[in-house]
């Protein structure tokens, strides 16, 4: 039984998937108008670490990830629908057209993705090819009676959604008592949003646009979700994740669209990522303090070191990033990478050293702690205690059929993990004809032992060497 913590309920609930063996995950993506920071990877990672449990599991997964390549507004988190389009800001800001600027944001985003060795999502849809998608929505919504037309746009009307403020407690009455927002003398309230913006004020030369029966425009940010995870996932959805950030209006607003043009819940489990602080500081350019996948492997840190860092700590604890913590995150890779290679390099008993109860502890702790909404410090303790009691187990032999357990129960963890480069560990193979001549030294070596012929012992252990074999002399 799996526990995830839903950010819609605010407790722990048990997962019971739609469909019998099947997830269907949304994540907000990227909006490509700049380099991604790792606060923006933790929280992808987030989604990764679920899908890949999920899969580990047994479920078939398909996971949906947007790219968000028009209508993410300068202002949107701020709910005024006023700001200029990022990517249209980042354009003249560039001296780039705003496709470029789109299409090189999203590479580099595909890079980091790799880098950091994500788990392929089943689409990285963009926003900018799914525009019928979302003029079907408004159409949807106009239906609803939910949506009206002003001079710049199309907005939703959040008081006739009276679930609104179900994720984030933003109500409209909580609204009307504390947010301050720029007035819109069209808006019928201050805090409706927009589903379609027409060509005036800050967007008349925007240049990225589509004829709707509402005029030439482009679609609101919060739209393009809810329009293309219907797409692709259907109506409702096990999962859907995102930044703390996302929660309103962005998530909030989604909801009230989906539910409103579907007419069905939209999402089972909301799970949100805590944000990420450095140095106990808010990320920011301006404090210097802003990362990018590619800052960070140019200062030295390796790729799972940062990939490590973010899945140690539990996604809903503040995760506070330092240098220090990368460096430690550093030595605990390290740490498996010394057990397999100890792994690899032990001796073979006759005798079994028990370690098939230690995976089966293990196996169990480990899955406890990921079922228990991602827990990964429950998890990993698990994992480092394994490597303790093994590692004691090593010195004195173990089976061959040990061994493979051993190495089997790591790989599969790392599949989550990542971390633990199997490849470069591997034993060398030798030829039949090697292998021979191999076993024929080791006789020989026994035999000068017995003999208390030292020195002839020490050169065949020094031609074993030579081909690549190290001999220990244990109990
Ligand atoms: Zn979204």
């Amino acid at each position: 039984m799996m526990q995830i913590y839903n950010s819609l309920t605010r407790k722990k609930e048990e997962f019971k998937p739609i469909e019998e063996g099947k997830a269907r995950i949304y994540t907000c993506g990227p909006t490509v108008y700049s380099n991604a920071h790792v606060g923006n990877f933790s929280s992808f990672l987030m989604a990764d670490l679920l899908v890949r449990y999920l899969k580990y599991k047994g479920y078939e997964v398909k996971w949906i990830m947007n790219i968000t390549d028009v209508g993410h507004l300068t202002d949107d988190n701020e709910l005024s629908d006023s700001g200029e389009d990022k990517l249209e800001a980042a354009s003249k800001k560039e001296n780039k057209t705003v496709w470029e600027i789109a299409r090189y944001y999203e590479e580099l985003f595909m890079n980091d993705l790799k880098a950091l060795k994500f788990t392929p999502a089943f689409k990285y849809p963009r926003a900018t090819e799914h525009v019928n998608e979302m003029i079907d929505m408004v159409k949807e919504l106009e239906n609803k009676g939910v949506v009206y037309e002003t001079s710049d746009g199309v907005y939703f009307d959040i008081s006739k959604f009276k679930d609104y403020g179900k994720l984030s407690g933003n109500s409209l009455e909580a609204l009307q008592a504390g947010a301050r927002v720029e007035i819109n003398e069209d808006k019928r309230s201050a805090f409706d949003f927009a589903v379609w913006k027409k060509l005036t004020g800050k967007n008349e030369a925007h240049i990225m646009k589509w004829e709707s029966p509402w005029g030439t425009g482009f679609p609101g940010w919060h739209l393009e979700c809810s329009a293309m995870s219907k797409k692709y996932l259907g109506d409702t959805l096990d999962f859907h994740t995102g930044g703390e950030d996302n929660k309103f209006p962005h998530h909030e607003s989604e909801i009230a669209q989906s539910e409103t043009a579907n007419g069905e819940k939209f999402v089972n489990y909301w799970m949100h990522k805590s944000r990420v602080v450095v140095n106990n500081e808010k990320m920011s350019k301006s404090l210097g303090n802003f990362f990018t996948v590619s800052d960070l492997i140019k200062k030295g840190f390796s790729a799972d070191a940062i990939r490590f860092t973010f899945l140690s700590a539990h996604y809903r604890s503040k995760l506070n990033f330092t240098e220090e913590q990368l460096k430690e995150s550093q030595k605990a890779i390290d740490k498996f990478n010394d057990f397999i290679q100890a792994v690899y390099n032990s001796v073979i008993s006759e005798k079994e050293a028990g370690i098939l109860e230690d995976v089966k502890i293990a196996k169990d702790q480990f899955e406890k702690g990921m079922d228990d909404d991602l827990n990964m410090s429950v998890a990993l303790a698990s994992l480092y205690g394994f490597i303790k009691t093994v590692r004691k187990k090593l010195d004195t032999g173990i089976s061959q059929y040990e061994k493979d357990l051993v190495i089997n129960f790591m790989k599969t963890l790392n599949s989550i993990f990542e971390v633990l480069d199997f490849e470069l560990k591997k034993e060398k193979e030798f030829s039949g004809e090697e292998q021979n001549r191999i076993s024929e030294l080791i006789e020989m070596r026994n035999k000068s032992r017995s003999e208390k012929n030292w020195a002839e012992a020490d050169r065949i252990r020094d031609e074993l060497i030579k081909m690549g074999v190290k001999i220990a002399d244990k109990k």
